[in-house]
């Protein structure tokens, strides 16, 4: 469970893209990990002979096809190192067959369809943790996202961080992030409906109190952070 500790790569995903999709939320479907079949499950099959483990958590579909969210342990043939990571997956690696889960989950973040199930996702835990309703209840409607009060981004940010540590604790409850350990800002802009420019400048200010590293997309939880969690568990 170490590995997951030292990815050093960051994934970029269009943030336009996904911003783009925000205001166009639908019905949250969750579908079973017996969902997990077609090109996707092949993919699973390749690893499997590769000697990965794939643990299937649950998969959507996005007009036929499939973005799943699932824990892939297993020896990364390319670095020899260990890894134990919940990700996502979709059917555009049905063939592909390096096992790193880095690899896959760049390819994933190029997919439109993967991009919309991630935006549903964000939706279902936004509506799971009510973080919009409560968001909204304290929005000042006359005023732009950053000249919101400081009540409004304390809640937000505390939001993130919340979001944050739930991936560290809990990675099978996918809060809507791309590979457990990273937390895009475009991605969190669409579950907290705020302006992406407004989660990078959260992502600042949690990279000031030393609760995250922020590259100025993807934050990623810091090691004080892990080992405050660790010592607290
Ligand atoms: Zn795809």
């Amino acid at each position: 469970m170490t590995s997951s500790e030292t990815l050093g790569h960051s994934v970029t995903i269009d943030e336009e893209e996904v911003y783009s999709l925000i205001h166009n939320v639908k019905s949250v479907r969750e579908i079973q990990p017996t969902q997990f079949t077609g090109r996707v499950a092949i993919w699973g099959e390749i690893m499997e002979q590769k000697g990965n483990r794939i643990n299937p958590k649950l998969t959507y579909m996005e007009g036929g096809h499939r973005t799943s969210w699932v824990e892939n342990e297993g020896i990364d043939e390319a670095t020899g190192e260990e890894f134990c990571i919940h990700h996502v997956v979709c059917d555009c690696s049905g063939n592909y067959d390096e096992n790193s889960p880095q690899k896959v989950v760049k390819r994933t973040a190029k997919c439109l369809s993967a991009l919309k199930a991630l935006q549903r996702r964000a939706a279902y835990v936004d509506y799971t943790y009510r973080t919009t309703e409560v968001l909204d209840a304290l929005r000042d409607p006359t005023a732009g996202d950053f000249e919101q009060s400081n009540t409004f981004h304390k809640v937000a940010v505390k939001t993130i961080a919340n979001i944050i540590e739930l991936d560290i604790r809990h990675p099978e409850e996918w809060p809507a992030n791309v590979i457990n350990g990273q937390h895009q800002a475009s991605i969190l802009a669409t579950l907290l409906q705020v302006n992406p420019e407004v989660v990078k400048w959260y992502g600042r200010f949690l990279e000031e109190k030393g609760i995250v590293v922020f590259d100025g997309e993807t934050l990623t939880p810091s090691d004080d952070l892990r080992e405050e969690l660790r010592s607290a568990a």
